[in-house]
């Protein structure tokens, strides 16, 4: 049901409400991102443990928000002498290190552009978006600029500096006052650029402005139910958005202790972040989740997860059988949330207290507008009946709304109708209000005149106990336009074999039916996947039929 869709009254006033809450950049001069994250805390919380860091070698550095406040003074100050000014992009090519969280919000207060890139990204996708966004400075480390950035140097004409987080970083600081004075920013001052994952085709720079921060703190709130007292972990790489809008950014607005783990993943070294550091809010994603699910409920024993009182998830769909295993093993469900790179924050959610129905992704924040739609060209039509399959569509107006595909113009257009933002993703809504994601447009299977999504094919085929992560495709067929295919990576444990084909595809079908179950099994040992942990279907797609690969530049090394 539609309840306060028709005037965006009630959202425009939650919004304003939010703004409120916020403390603005002092004598009405604004409101700075960097600001509300570190500055208003000094007085009141500086001592305060802003940023654990969990080294490789198990040691640690605490920075309080006095020390991330000087420091990030420090560094605002050192681009000021370096020429760099407002709307001037500062990139990052940099792990979860000190260095980021400084360079972010130092060059939030020069009023800079903090645009992170994945540090996985070999020198052709970084040469791509530091040209795009003209990138004057970049951080990173002595070992990633000679691996990465020195060959492609020569082709970046619009940069200026390359600041080296162990080399001359530190020196850099070192020489520059403590004191630094925001100038005054404007809510529409373009703050973020951050590239998309690349999933369903080359990746695009979504900007965004300092306003974003309204959302940023008002859905950490009531998405990962953040409070000042929390100690939180977000798993989320700082090359996506994610790591930015809540690894970085949200938890400091709420003046809480986050805890950063340079490290990769490993079950034993999570579980025992999580008991040692004594999380409380823990923010992951599915594949994190499956991982675990394949590493065993018995380990879990070996650690206390007392402290544990909020899981959320993002990024991909949640399979129904991860929100179960949560709650027998964790004794707390997973709470999914849906948002893109576009919308800067989390809009779909499942919030605290509210019945979670395994395998939906909840339903639209306050302040959030949303709906299920038809769009022909500049017409949308809403579909106000439950269940009814269609694209999630946002009405404009929220704080952490994208402003621009940097340099596609036409294609940022093309993405509104009228007041909505068409968001390329396809979901129902339930009597409830509840949304179940479906797949993406692109992803969607045309089989003998039925449209089916991934995601429920997936999550069947889940079920089986032999199966770890599947993901399904369609396949040309001359009868049926598309047949199902889906690719099937195992758990330790079992092994590929025409029987456990035959068995799967009989247990697939009597799950789903002939129609949607699928018709051919591969096996793979692992599935693609971007450097945000996206499953690639048109990958897999691209090779089933022997196509190009197209711009495959997100795609993790394996
Ligand atoms: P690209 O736009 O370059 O193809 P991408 O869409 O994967 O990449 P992101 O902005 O990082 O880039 O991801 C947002 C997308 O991730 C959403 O549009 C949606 O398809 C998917 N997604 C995020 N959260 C969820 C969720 N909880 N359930 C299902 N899908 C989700
Ligand atoms: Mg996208």
């Amino acid at each position: 049901m539609m309840t306060i869709t028709e005037t965006g009254t009630d959202t425009k006033q939650f919004w304003l409400q939010e703004r409120a809450a916020l403390t603005g950049l002092p004598r009405g001069k604004g409101l700075n991102i960097a600001f509300e994250a570190v500055d208003r805390h000094v007085a009141r919380r500086g001592e305060h443990i802003a940023l654990r860091f969990r080294r490789k070698d198990r040691t640690s550095l605490d920075l309080t928000y006095s020390d991330l406040h000087r420091a990030t003074n420090r560094f605002a100050n050192a681009l000021k002498r370096l020429g760099i000014g407002p709307s001037d992009v500062v990139a990052t090519v940099l792990g979860r290190t000190p260095a980021l969280f400084i360079t972010a919000m130092g060059s939030l207060k020069n009023r800079s552009v903090f645009c992170p890139l994945f540090s996985a990204f070999g020198p052709e996708p970084i040469r791509e978006r530091l040209r795009l966004g003209k990138a004057r400075v970049v951080v990173t480390t002595e070992a990633l600029y000679r691996k990465k950035i020195a060959p492609i140097i020569a082709d970046l004409p619009d940069l200026r500096r390359v600041i080296y987080a162990d080399g001359d970083f530190d020196g850099l600081l070192a020489a520059e006052s403590d004191d630094f004075t925001i100038p005054p920013t404007s809510p529409e001052d373009p703050a973020l650029l951050h590239f998309t994952s690349g999933t369903t085709g080359k990746p695009k720079g979504a900007l965004h402005v300092h306003e974003a921060v309204v959302a940023h703190h008002a859905t950490a709130r009531l998405a990962l139910d953040l409070r000042a007292e929390d100690r939180f972990w977000c798993t989320a790489d700082p090359g996506w958005v994610t790591g930015t809008s809540y690894g970085i950014i949200a938890p400091l607005t709420h003046g809480v202790t986050t805890i950063v783990d340079e490290g990769e993943f490993d079950a034993d070294r999570w579980y025992r972040l999580l008991q040692e550091e004594k999380v409380t809010v823990w923010y992951t994603a599915p594949t994190a989740v499956r991982m675990l699910m394949k590493a065993g409920r018995e380990i879990v024993r070996n650690y206390d997860l007392s402290h544990l009182r909020f899981i959320a998830s993002v990024g991909e769909p949640l399979n129904p059988q991860a929100v179960i295993w949560s709650n027998q093993v964790y004794g707390i469900p997973i709470h999914d949330n849906w948002w893109q790179t576009e919308t800067g924050g989390i809009m779909i959610a499942n919030i605290r207290g509210m019945e979670v129905r395994p395998g939906s992704m909840g339903r639209p924040l306050p302040g959030v507008e949303a709906a299920i739609v038809r769009h022909s060209d500049d017409r949308v039509e809403i579909i106000s009946d439950p269940n009814v399959e269609g694209e999630i569509a946002l009405r404009k107006g929220w704080p952490s709304m994208f402003r621009a595909y940097l340099g596609e113009e036409e294609r940022y257009r093309k993405c509104f109708a009228g007041d909505w933002y068409l968001t390329g993703d396809l979901a129902k809504r339930d009597a409830g209000g509840y949304y179940w994601f479906v797949g993406r447009m692109d992803d969607v299977i045309k089989t003998s005149g039925h449209l089916i999504g991934p995601f429920e094919v997936e999550s069947a085929l889940l079920d089986h106990p032999a199966v770890a992560e599947s993901a399904v495709i369609g396949k040309p067929d001359p009868v049926a336009g598309e047949i199902i295919k889906a690719f099937v990576a195992l758990k330790p444990g079992f092994a590929a074999s025409p029987e456990l084909h035959d068995e799967l595809l009989g247990f697939a079908r009597k799950k789903l039916g002939a129609v949607v179950a699928p018709k051919e099994i591969a096996f793979l040992d692992a599935l693609p996947k971007t450097g945000s942990e996206k499953i690639m279907r048109r990958l897999l797609k691209a090779r089933e039929l022997g196509l190009p690969e197209g711009d495959i530049s997100t795609v993790k090394a394996s």
